[in-house]
């Protein structure tokens, strides 16, 4: 049963994230399953009357998404239970004025977004995806989202015999080895709007409909399973749309009637900092917090107990031991595939681990048997972050950072466990429960 669950449950995150080539298609396909799961759309310009039970999103800035589902208790007694996940992840996007052509071949001219593994994006198949704005001379209209399915893109890599130093791998430079090659064609070819009309044929719309666009380059390899017994998990963006999905899920599967609040909490830009207005270092949590208060009729001071009240887990790819690179490990400290829940432990609070918030941790892997690892960075090397410090930072809620561990982190593939995405959901589900 436990296999057959896995499975399931991997599969359904491999067709989320295949769907989701950028955090915008990420945003809008978390609202497609909020929607079929009961839960109404808020916009931020409006008054909201909410009451308990009612389930509603929020979509700021395209790419951040907020769902809630509202407690049974008022919000300064009930608190709130968050699981706050990002829907970005490194990759390359067009600049302004991106095609060129250059020894006859038409190429796009990116920047690159984030930390990606650089050499991970050469010689895959690259699709394209983004969103336009479309609207009639010139006066902005609707916003749209593409997707190109097809391998438009390539970034070729240097043949060795070519090489001036044959037996050295090349030092890769931004600007000029990651141009991807579009096609054939010259500077007349330009003049045909190549791009702009494949963009325009994948929206349905006119070339000149198209006022603006933000485009990104994105690898087309579906995710799969795989290994000996199918124990692994191969695919883009593990890091961290798996997150998202699990908190999802977690809101699936949790009680209606909770005396908490129940909200997941997806930021944008984390890649790069978080700070967008979409971002957590924004206000869009305490906003949406705060208005709940509101909302429900209560003073300003039960905005500030309810925060006091609340619990967040931050939940973020882990590393796993790596068995070609295990010395980069702390080591008495090797998170594995399919061992369950990482916490992520750092002296400078790189990671929040904070006391109740850590202790409500095990109670909940205990309740529901999920196995738990911890993570810690040798002490000679410096590590990530993610959006739990930050959050409890500005909030004053108490945190703890958790994460499914992972090998390849920021590559155009990772690996994940499959049994991991089935414990991180128990694990989620039952922050969502445990009164
Ligand atoms: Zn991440």
């Amino acid at each position: 049963m436990e296999q057959q669950d896995a499975q399931s449950v991997i599969w359904d995150m491999i067709n989320y994230i295949d769907a989701s080539p950028t955090a915008t298609h990420a945003t809008v396909e978390m609202a497609q399953r909020l929607e079929a799961m009961g839960f109404k759309r808020l916009n931020e310009e409006d008054a909201w009357d909410l009451k308990p039970g009612d389930c509603f999103y929020v979509i700021r800035n395209y790419a951040g998404i907020i769902a809630a589902r509202v407690g049974a208790e008022p919000p300064e007694t009930g608190g709130c239970r968050i699981i706050g996940a990002h829907t970005d992840f490194p990759g390359l996007r067009l600049k302004p004025n991106g095609v060129y052509s250059k020894n006859g071949y038409l190429q796009l001219g990116v920047e690159v977004y984030g930390g990606p593994i650089l050499h991970t994006w050469l010689n895959r198949d690259l699709g394209l995806a983004g969103r336009i704005v479309v609207g009639e001379d010139g006066v902005p209209g609707d916003v749209m989202l593409f997707e190109i399915n097809r391998p438009v893109c390539h970034i070729p890599n240097l043949a060795p015999h070519i090489r001036v130093k044959r037996t050295e791998e090349i030092k890769l430079n931004r600007q000029d080895h990651f141009p991807p090659i579009l096609g054939l064609g010259d500077k007349q070819a330009l003049e045909e709007k190549p791009l702009l009309k494949a963009v325009a044929a994948e929206a349905g719309v006119d070339v000149d409909e198209i006022i603006s666009c933000s485009i990104e380059v994105f690898d087309l390899q579906p995710g799969t399973t795989g290994g000996m017994n199918e124990e692994f998990v191969f695919s883009r963006s593990l890091d961290n749309l798996s997150s998202c999905h699990a908190g999802l899920e977690a809101l699936k599967g949790a009680p209606t009637d909770a005396p908490f609040t129940q909200i997941i909490a997806l930021f944008d830009n984390e890649e790069i900092g978080s700070g967008t207005m979409q971002g957590a270092q924004s206000g869009f949590l305490d906003s949406v917090i705060e208005r709940l208060c509101i909302a429900t009729d209560r003073p300003r001071e039960a905005f500030h107990r309810t925060l006091a009240n609340s619990l967040l887990f931050s939940v973020d790819g882990a590393h796993a031991v790596n068995p070609n690179y295990s010395s980069s490990h702390e080591p008495r400290h090797h998170p594995m595939l399919n061992g369950g829940p990482v916490v992520k432990v750092n002296a400078n609070e790189r990671y929040t681990t904070q006391l109740e918030a850590h202790a409500h941790l095990k109670a909940c892997a205990a309740a529901v048997e999920a196995p738990l690892q911890t993570f810690v960075a040798r002490t000679d090397v410096g590590t990530g972050s993610t959006i739990g410090p930050m959050t409890s930072t500005r909030l004053g809620i108490r945190s703890v950072d958790v994460g499914s561990p992972m090998l390849s982190m920021h590559s155009s593939r990772e690996v994940g466990g499959v049994e991991d995405q089935l414990h991180m959901i128990r694990l989620l589900t039952e922050h969502f429960t445990r009164l």
